[in-house]
């Protein structure tokens, strides 16, 4: 039921009929043409609701049509929204992305097209609020009805879809309680606009490499022209600071700024502290948003009414109609490349969006990524540097501890010296942090007995134990189940043992250890949402605990004054399977780790317990030779090729049917673009060969620097027949190779 056809006709005469070419949110290739009723006057940019087939679907008009669909088969534009239109540096971003990352446009725009309810103008809401009066007694009082309540207890009212969303029940919930009477209905005017950031509220004096730095960006804001810095600073050096300068300036200048964070949602502390010097919070955008929340922070973004937008990766497609400045902090960070629907590097894009929009683009990091760092050596990226920590704080020392040699008891993980400093450190009246990348108990549990090892049955994965939960849980595809008493394998009783530790399992040694500690878990499953995440930052801050035990949940940039121990129980965690970057990644980690130590005024100490401490990144820690380290490997991957120094683009093949699977991921490999500088490797079944119960095959093509590899890639797949229960994914430049 395409709207339009192949068959194509004389044009008709010029003027009879006005059409215009849409794009639509949905896997196409190209935009259709639909004609313009009279009295519509839709210009490229415009929102627009269009048939197909028997749908209605809201799509954006992208230029004039093509004249290929008989006029008298064209079906009408059916409404135009009242809207500034989807600026043009957006649309040719859509494009590029499309067609940098090998997706189809429709499915670009689908992601810039996210908050279709956005495009109507906001209603009165129907919302929720507390009944005053007490609830009788004879009310039933389930979970879900208690979460609401207390969400209402300290929020302001909401709508029923809001609340479920933040309650995770059913909107029936809400209701129930409404027809209980605990809950009172209110019509409730659209929100006003909220309160603006003002830019002129002085920031801190500055120390002169922090005022020279500013500088450097006020200047790169003020030209409003493309300009790619690295703002390279060790932690706490103040770039955070720095680049507020940044922001004040394009905010001076009238135009929007785009901050983009790793993991939003874990970033209360940058929004209070953006907040304090700006004197009102920005604008979120974040998974973690209400549907009214989202649908009020597109519409005024549209509306250029907002700005400044913190945001993760999708927050690059909202509808920025004047952005002066984009910030990617952290920019190493792993967290930007998406990794399912159109597979993208957030921090590539906003490079590729700054450029497009002809604004400044500040990429920020103590470790800068590989490819972020050869780009400033060779002149690509301009570099700002900030050598100190502020006001004198001093980098933390960092041990390592040989395993091999320091032995923790069996079936404990902390080694005498690690214990030793932590009982130090305690008596100090300072706080510690002991650093696991491991959710849950054990990350794998075995019958003694048998020697079965309990395993996903969807995904190639060991099961993970949870003990709080009780649970075993795959981390891959979400599979929870009980704990069995017995071995599903012999049957045996009391045979199961776990292996290996999570971080409950260490804080366990630590509450043995340290039985007056105040000690607790801080994972990405043991708290609920960012106001969890928040209060638990709030605590450490404060020094209500004296021992945290964490995931890289913590890692980020949290600012604990008085911690100032630092143990990473298995630094060799990451360097486990020795992809492409794991190198790289956990020096990365490790430094961003090591770098909450110590960051008030008593000095930090930071222990590594690996097993392999002449390690290039191990010695390249304890010695705080940051730049020796990033030599070494870029000498590493120049001689081998590899990124940044060569090209990669992966190819998944993936399905339930494991031979089909297996026969186009063959027929892949037969008709792969060989030459003699050309390489693919595979197909190869991936590390991660089953996956929520697909199987999964992946090529590799390696090419030199500076080759277009989407030609190579699209004629490459033109010459194999995919069948439908088959998908292909293409990873351009990728990051993850499980
Ligand atoms: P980074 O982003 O490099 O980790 P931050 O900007 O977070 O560094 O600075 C680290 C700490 O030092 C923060 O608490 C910040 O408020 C403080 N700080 C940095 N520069 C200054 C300054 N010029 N005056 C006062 N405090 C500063
Ligand atoms: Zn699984
Ligand atoms: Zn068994």
């Amino acid at each position: 039921m395409n709207a339009r056809l192949a068959s194509s006709t004389p044009a008709e005469p010029a003027g009879a009929v006005r059409r215009v070419s849409v794009l639509l949110p949905l896997p196409l290739r190209e935009p259709y043409d639909y004609r313009v009723p009279p009295g519509m006057d839709p210009v490229p940019g415009d929102y627009v609701e269009v048939p197909l087939g028997p749908r209605r679907i809201i799509g954006v008009v992208w230029g004039d049509g093509t004249g290929a669909v008989d006029a008298a088969r064209l079906k009408p534009v059916v409404r135009r929204f009242d809207l500034p239109p989807m600026p043009e540096v957006e649309r040719r971003f859509v494009e590029w992305v499309a067609a940098y990352t090998m997706t189809l446009p429709g499915m670009v725009l689908k992601m810039a097209l996210s908050v279709p309810a956005a495009l109507e103008p906001p209603r009165p809401l129907l919302v929720y609020r507390r009944a005053a009066a007490e609830p009788p007694a004879d009310v039933r009082m389930t979970p879900a009805r208690r979460r609401i309540l207390d969400l209402l207890a300290d929020g302001p009212p909401r709508t029923a879809g809001d609340l479920a969303q933040e309650a995770a029940c059913g909107v029936s919930v809400v209701r129930g309680l409404a027809e209980a009477g605990l809950l009172e209905p209110e019509l409730q005017t659209p929100a006003r606009a909220p309160a603006r950031p003002d830019c002129h509220r002085p920031g801190p004096a500055l120390s002169a490499d922090q005022g020279a730095a500013a500088d450097t960006l006020r200047a790169a804001v003020e030209a409003h022209r493309y300009a790619a810095v690295l703002l390279d600073g060790v932690t706490g050096s103040g770039k955070t600071e720095v680049y507020y300068e940044g922001i004040a300036a394009c905010l001076k200048a009238g135009r929007q700024v785009l901050v983009l964070l790793p993991e939003i949602a874990l970033s209360a502390q940058w929004l209070d502290r953006f907040a304090r010097r700006f004197g009102a919070p920005p604008a979120e955008w974040h998974s973690d948003l209400t549907g009214t929340a989202r649908r009020d922070t597109w519409r005024a973004v549209a509306l250029g009414e907002v700005p400044v937008v913190v945001g993760a990766r999708s927050a690059l497609f909202l509808p920025f109609r004047d952005l002066g400045l984009i910030v990617v902090d952290e920019e190493h960070d792993s967290a930007y490349k998406q990794e399912d629907g159109a597979i993208y590097h957030a921090r590539d894009m906003a490079v590729a969006r700054a450029h497009l929009g002809g604004v400044p683009v500040v990429l920020a990091s103590a470790t800068p990524a590989l490819e972020t760092k050869v780009n400033a050596d060779s002149g690509r990226y301009a570099r700002i540097v900030l050598p100190a920590r502020h006001g004198g704080a001093v980098l933390p020392d960092v041990k390592l501890i040989d395993l091999r040699v320091d032995r923790p008891p069996p079936r404990q993980w902390l080694a005498p010296e690690l214990r030793r400093a932590l009982t130090d450190t305690l008596a100090e009246g300072e706080q510690a942090m002991l650093f696991l990348n491991r959710r849950g108990y054990a990350p794998l549990t075995l019958c003694r007995t048998c020697g079965h090892r309990l395993r996903c049955p969807n995904c190639t994965a060991w099961l993970v134990e949870h003990r709080l939960a009780r649970k075993l849980q795959c981390h891959h595809c979400g599979l929870s189940q009980p704990l069995p008493d017995t071995c599903p394998e012999c049957g045996d009783s009391g045979s199961l043992a776990a292996c290996g530790p999570g971080v409950e399992r260490i804080a366990e040694e630590v509450a043995h250890l340290f039985p007056d500690a105040r000690a607790a878990i801080m994972a990405s499953d043991t708290l609920f949402g960012p106001r969890a995440v928040q209060e638990m930052i709030g605590r450490i801050a404060a020094h209500e605990l004296d021992i945290v035990i964490g995931t890289q949940v913590m890692a980020k940039g949290h600012h604990f004054p008085m911690l100032t121990l630092v143990g990473v129980v298995d630094a060799d965690l990451g360097l486990a399977g020795g992809d492409l970057r794991a190198a790289e990644r956990t020096y990365q980690l490790l430094h961003q780790v090591a770098g909450r130590a110590g960051r008030g005024e008593r000095p930090g100490m930071v222990y590594l317990q690996t097993y392999m401490p002449e390690h290039p990144v191990m010695q390249a820690l304890a010695a705080g030779d940051r730049d020796g380290f990033y030599a070494l490997e870029a000498e590493m991957r120049l001689e081998a090729a590899m990124p940044p120094f060569g090209r990669l683009a992966a190819l998944i093949v993936s399905g339930e049917d494991e031979s089909l699977v297996d026969r186009t991921a063959m027929a892949l490999g037969r008709a792969a673009p060989r030459s003699d500088t050309v390489a693919v490797l595979g197909p190869a079944p991936a590390p991660l060969a089953l996956l929520r119960g697909r199987h999964r095959r992946r090529l590799l093509l390696k090419a030199p620097r500076g080759t277009a590899v989407q030609p190579l890639i699209a004629g490459w797949l033109e010459r194999v027949e995919i069948p439908n229960a088959v998908r292909v994914q293409v990873d351009v430049d990728p990051y993850s190779f499980l």
